[in-house]
């Protein structure tokens, strides 16, 4: 039985896998990353949020003021030293991260955000499609030079990685079959929920457990986690907001979001603490350049992201 009922889960989960990535072209769904109407929960776990909240922001669709005021010395100018850059990622986290079924080949919002940037800034990259967390692992072990995956920059990651500046923001939600009476976080008492191995997704709810009561289920991807809630052997889930709402349109889930969205923070592209700061430099100089030249407005519309 619990062969069989793995079988399923594994099935399903190639189902959602491969959903989301079935046609490149498909129409966008509806801005899915709309307000953010809750002041972020303060956690210090989780870092600080995003000085700024406003639908735009988190859309990305206004470039950044700029930081260095008139008058001020030139910045540095990053050039890349011909190291070809090994570039870690998740590898089901749509539509930042997906695998394209005809081609074999991974696209998104990340995928082409950082094969823009070094076209621009003319370093070369490779790019790992491994999963979050053993995206992490490769990045701390040191086989990885860099690491994109709808990574939110927090105080505790800070510690291990530096980051570039944000270029996405988005924060988590609450995940339920649909139709579920489920309302909240309250209601889960008892229950058993899944998360994601390494995410702040799985921090919060690591404290939501505790104080409500409820079981933690591990999951290693994103697929598998949404697997187990229609195959109704967990009650609920957290993914990030923008990415439950492109699976549940894409692949027309069972699925339904409950209440606001949790712990809002930018994504940032990591590397090791102290390592490749040139790296780092010529993704935020080709950052600000995509960002004037409007293309990364392009992206973000390619992926729904846009207004
Ligand atoms: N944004 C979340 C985090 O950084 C989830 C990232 C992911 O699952 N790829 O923890």
């Amino acid at each position: 039985m619990k062969k069989f009922f793995m079988a399923v889960i594994c099935l399903l989960s190639l189902v959602l896998i491969f959903a989301a990535c079935a046609d490149n072209q498909a129409p966008a769904p509806a801005a899915t990353n709309e307000v953010v109407s809750e002041a972020p929960v303060a956690d210090e776990n989780l870092g600080d949020a995003p000085a700024e909240e406003t639908h735009a922001d988190y859309n990305g669709t206004e470039p950044p003021e700029p930081e260095t005021l008139e008058g001020e010395p030139a910045e540095q100018v990053y050039t890349w030293d011909g190291h070809v850059y090994q570039i870690f990622s998740d590898n089901a986290f749509p539509p930042f991260h997906m695998l394209n079924l005809d081609t074999g080949e991974f696209y998104g919002f990340d995928v082409d955000l950082i094969e823009a940037i070094a076209a621009d800034q003319g370093f070369q990259i490779e790019r790992h499609h491994v999963g979050f967390s053993a995206a992490m692992g490769h990045l701390e072990a040191g086989t990885a030079d860099g690491m994109i995956a709808g990574m939110s920059i927090t105080e505790e990651r800070r510690e291990r990685f530096d980051f570039s500046d944000g270029y996405f923001v988005a924060g988590q939600i609450l995940v339920v079959p649909a139709g579920s009476p489920i309302q909240g976080f309250a209601d889960l008492t008892g229950e058993t929920v899944a998360v994601k191995i390494g995410t702040v997704g799985a921090i919060y709810g690591e404290t939501m457990a505790e104080e409500h009561g409820f079981d933690l289920i591990f999951f290693e991807d994103s697929p598998m986690m949404y697997s187990a809630i229609i195959m109704g052997s967990v009650a609920a889930a957290i993914e990030d907001r923008p990415v439950i709402e492109f699976a549940i349109y894409q692949g027309n889930l069972a699925l339904e979001t409950r209440g606001d969205t949790l712990n809002p923070r930018y994504y940032g592209f990591a590397v090791r603490r102290g390592e490749f700061p040139e790296l780092i430099g010529m993704f935020n100089q080709g950052l600000a350049n995509l960002r004037a030249s409007g293309y990364y407005y392009e992206i973000l519309a390619r992926y729904g992201l846009g207004n």
